[in-house]
């Protein structure tokens, strides 16, 4: 029984070194530091499904991710890499390399969309893991803090230095700045970015769409519901605007969208509101085109505003429309010949995982506008239902997205 596992081993490792020769990946998988860390993801997936529940716990809305980052650095730090916080929030975890000049930044976001006091505690149901946050962006931490140990126990020399990141301001009205202080922290140094975000292996994204995140508020007199009936109201112009909007052809090509999503405004139930404000979210893979929406934006909410004044016969000062940027994001395509896709083709064809190449907004989008080579992955596992409180994960076959990154990292930063 003992010789025929011993016979089995050696006939998998003479398989694997024929391979090797022809396959770079295969020479990297096999190197026995490399295969140390690999064997570290096998054992330690149950671990690492551990962290992301304990850090999906930790409540991080936009502006308030700092507890969750210091729970990840501690991670880091078992992980033995040199950490710190940087001024913007980020938790940076750092494994030099031989040459100083080259820098290989994995970096996923630590903010949730959810506000303070939603209830984060972690479901389970058989394999699946109920919580807001759980796959956007719990995956993307567990999978860097999973990451650094097996760097970490594989004892791996690389020429580039590698960092780990859990960045701040990727949701909402962050405006990726954890990303930009990161990028221009890191400068010319970076020679490629990966966003870890979300679970799926099935793509690898190569495009950021560009987004215009916009308040439109409407101020006005405001009064009793009864006795100053009659006077125009910022809710109702609000809504106008929004009706007006809706009506707007977006294109498919270039695949363009929009989203209301926060309202706001008003009082009491009986009294005419002096002001309401409404959140929008406008995407394309054009700039060209995000412009366009905005143009449309602007001329539907003026259009909603003079509506509500005709219908009320108000002077036209009784309104005042303003607008306010939430932020806005660029857009950057990775060259279809960049050598970061075709190492991480290598890798898909290496693990036989099938991926396609997608668009989408994510921290990869400001690396993308510089000309840096960059992409998101995810880091493995299955889950849906992001940014609404349905939200879950299932860890089954995680691992699958971890060797995934390791292998990548590794071929990138160049074992030495
Ligand atoms: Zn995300």
């Amino acid at each position: 029984m003992k010789l025929a596992l011993i016979c089995c081993i050696f006939l998998l490792m003479a398989a694997l070194s024929a391979r090797a020769t022809e396959d770079p990946l295969a020479k990297i998988a096999t190197d026995p530091r490399c295969a140390r860390g690999l064997a570290w993801i096998e054992k330690n997936s149950a671990w690492v499904t551990d962290q992301q529940i304990r850090l999906t716990e930790i409540p991080a809305p936009e502006f308030e991710e700092a507890r969750r980052g210091e729970a990840l650095k501690e991670l880091f730090a078992a992980g033995g890499f040199h950490v710190r916080t940087d001024k913007t929030g980020n938790v940076i975890a750092e494994r030099a390399g031989s040459d100083p000049k080259g820098v290989i930044l994995l970096a996923a976001h630590l903010d949730t969309v959810f506000p303070a006091g939603t209830d984060v505690g972690v479901k389970k149901n058989g394999n699946r893991l109920s919580a807001p946050g759980i796959s956007d962006n719990g995956v993307g931490l567990a999978a860097l803090a999973g990451l650094a140990r097996a760097l970490s126990e594989s004892a791996i020399r690389t020429t580039k230095t590698i960092v780990l990141a859990g960045d701040v301001g990727e949701e909402g009205e962050g405006n990726l700045r954890g990303i930009r202080a990161l990028v221009e922290g890191y400068g010319c140094r970076l020679a490629a970015v990966i966003a870890v975000d979300g679970p799926s292996t099935d793509h690898i994204t190569t495009q950021g769409i560009a987004s215009r995140r916009l308040e439109v508020s409407v101020s006005g007199p405001g009064g009793h519901s009864w006795s100053d009936f009659g006077e125009p109201n910022p809710i109702t112009a609000i809504a106008r605007g929004i009706v007006r909007f809706s009506s707007f052809s977006v294109p498919e090509d270039p695949r363009s969208s929009y989203n209301f999503g926060i309202i706001e405004g008003g009082t009491s139930v009986n009294s005419i509101p002096s002001r309401s404000a409404v959140k929008i979210d406008l995407r394309s893979e054009n700039e060209t085109e995000l412009g366009r929406l905005e143009t449309a934006l602007r001329e539907a909410m003026r259009g909603g505003v003079q509506d509500e004044l005709s219908a009320t016969h108000a002077p036209s000062d009784a309104l005042q429309l303003n607008y306010r940027s939430l932020g806005a994001r660029p857009a950057g395509k990775l060259p279809d010949d960049s050598p970061l896709l075709a190492t991480i083709r290598n890798v898909d064809r290496f693990m036989e995982n099938r991926s396609r190449l997608e668009r989408s907004s994510t921290d990869a989008n400001i690396p993308l506008s510089l000309g840096i080579p960059a992409v998101a992955l995810g880091g493995g596992g299955k889950g849906a239902g992001s940014h609404t409180l349905d939200e879950w994960y299932d860890p089954t076959g995680r691992e699958l997205g971890l060797k995934r990154l390791f292998l990548t990292v590794v071929a990138l930063a160049g074992a030495e």
